[in-house]
């Protein structure tokens, strides 16, 4: 699992400055989807020794006791709670404020590892930005300038090594490991226990973390799974019940963490913008993954086309998912949703041989050739398979800069055809030799 780090600090200080530059992604995959949007709060961290996940608390002011802003203070603080380390953003431009002993108290109260951070000195040495500072009583500040980039390196190099070591894969694949992820409400405890209940649940409850995160082993048709929890499970008597109150972070490492993640729709609501953002998660860490619209047995005909064209509609970054239409009370929709599971999980970690891929190739530009861009004509000429889980495919030849994205689309597409990707991200890259 990946450890967590928080952004903290007052308004403007650069606390999203800094997210963007953490979490900043090369990758084309996220770039080029069409309808992905990207939560701004919620990021995979790149930059530094490992990777973790990022979160922009936003500006912990005293916020209104409903709605939105309520919902998202509550997240926020519950982010810093959840936290393996704290980033204490000040502005070394204005000095200490108030606010800023405020939330320093906050955190000395939450006993998080802290790491105080003097933001906005560039052309400024170290002491002089860092004096103003120790008055905060969180020791010696680290001094970046997030916007310029100075000093943001060295600051993740020394707050990747204060981060725990938490459990990684041991089974190496074999078995799936499954998460379902989804907003509160949507069924997954329910689906929880009726996958369970038909089933033989060998152990539960792998305790030892702070987030007590849970790994459920069980088989199904002899094939061994672990589910991933996320919405808080515990066992009381024979079922699973949720206990604890939903934790973005949770759902974020459970994705993280999971080889498919089935995502659970409620097909009583709409699709809100929590649905496209863990679903935007999902995509961005390369997860595969099979959509399961849940409650489908209380429809009525009108109400489940209307909800087949706005999944169709909103969710088109997800093309590449299954889609299954279950019920986790009736229930049925369950066997499919887990035939599906299995495939997205078998093309994650698909093996593609070099030849079949340079010939699939050769064959893609026999039919249709990649458009001129001014004097230069790409030529590919040969691929071979340069990552699993997801598949990354890289394509050789010369020009390549000039190809199109559509072109790359089209790429895509008959190797996903070809060797029956779905379920499964697929990034096609491109290595020019001139
Ligand atoms: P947030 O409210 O804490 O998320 O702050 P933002 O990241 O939105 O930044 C607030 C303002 O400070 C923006 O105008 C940024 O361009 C600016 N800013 C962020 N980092 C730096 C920096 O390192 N140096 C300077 N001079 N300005 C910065
Ligand atoms: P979670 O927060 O995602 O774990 O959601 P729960 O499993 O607690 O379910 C929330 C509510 O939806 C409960 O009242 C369930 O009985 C109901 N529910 C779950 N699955 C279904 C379903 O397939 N059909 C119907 N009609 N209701 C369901």
């Amino acid at each position: 699992m990946k450890p967590v780090i928080a952004l903290v600090g007052r308004p403007n200080v650069g606390k999203s400055t800094l997210f963007n530059r953490l979490t900043r992604t090369r990758d084309a995959l996220v770039a080029n989807q069409p309808g992905l949007t990207r939560d701004r709060h919620y990021g995979l961290g790149r930059l530094g020794p490992r990777e973790y996940l990022v979160v922009d608390t936003g500006g912990l002011e005293p916020v209104a006791k409903d709605g939105i802003y309520a919902e998202m203070a509550k997240q926020s603080r519950q982010a810093i709670v959840e936290s393996d380390l704290v980033l204490f953003l000040v502005d070394g431009r204005q000095g200490v404020t108030p606010h800023d002993h405020v939330i320093a108290a906050e955190l000395r109260k939450a006993k998080r590892d802290v790491i105080l951070v003097v933001n906005k000195t560039e052309g400024y040495t170290h002491s002089m930005a860092a004096a103003d500072f120790f008055e905060l009583g969180l020791g010696e500040p680290e001094t970046i300038s997030a916007s310029h980039g100075d000093g943001v390196r060295q600051l993740m190099d020394i707050a990747c090594e204060k981060l725990p070591v938490l459990p990684e894969d041991e089974e190496g694949g074999r078995r799936i490991k499954v998460a379902i992820a989804g907003r509160p409400n949507v069924g997954k405890s329910t689906m929880v226990n009726t996958l369970l209940g038909e089933e033989r649940v060998i152990a539960f409850d792998l305790p030892g973390t702070t987030r007590d995160s849970i790994y459920i082993d069980f088989e199904r048709n002899d094939k061994p799974y672990t589910l991933i929890d996320t919405a808080g499970l515990r066992k009381r008597g024979k079922v699973f019940e949720s206990v604890e109150k939903f934790s973005v972070i949770k759902t974020l490492q459970a994705i993280e963490d999971a080889n498919v993640v089935i995502l659970m729709l409620d097909a009583q609501q709409d699709i809100s913008d929590q649905d496209a953002s863990i679903a935007g998660f999902i995509v961005e860490a390369g997860r595969s993954l099979v959509l399961a619209v849940n409650k489908w047995d209380s429809l009525d005909d009108y109400r489940k086309e209307r909800i087949k064209a706005e999944v169709g509609r909103k969710l088109t970054f997800l093309s590449y998912a299954k889609f299954h239409y279950v019920s986790a009370t009736k229930p049925f929709g369950i066997a499919a949703m887990m035939k599906s599971v299995d495939e997205a999980h078998a093309a994650a970690f698909a093996k593609l041989s070099t030849p079949k891929l340079t010939r699939l190739i050769q064959e893609c530009v026999e039919h249709q050739q990649p458009p001129r861009k001014g004097i230069f004509r790409p030529k590919l000429r040969y691929a071979h398979q340069g990552g699993q889980n997801p598949p990354i495919v890289i394509v050789h030849g010369t020009a390549l800069d000039a190809i199109p994205d559509n072109y790359k689309r089209y790429l895509e597409t008959r190797i996903r055809d070809r060797f029956k990707l779905d379920g499964t991200p697929l990034r096609v890259e491109f290595r020019s030799n001139v």
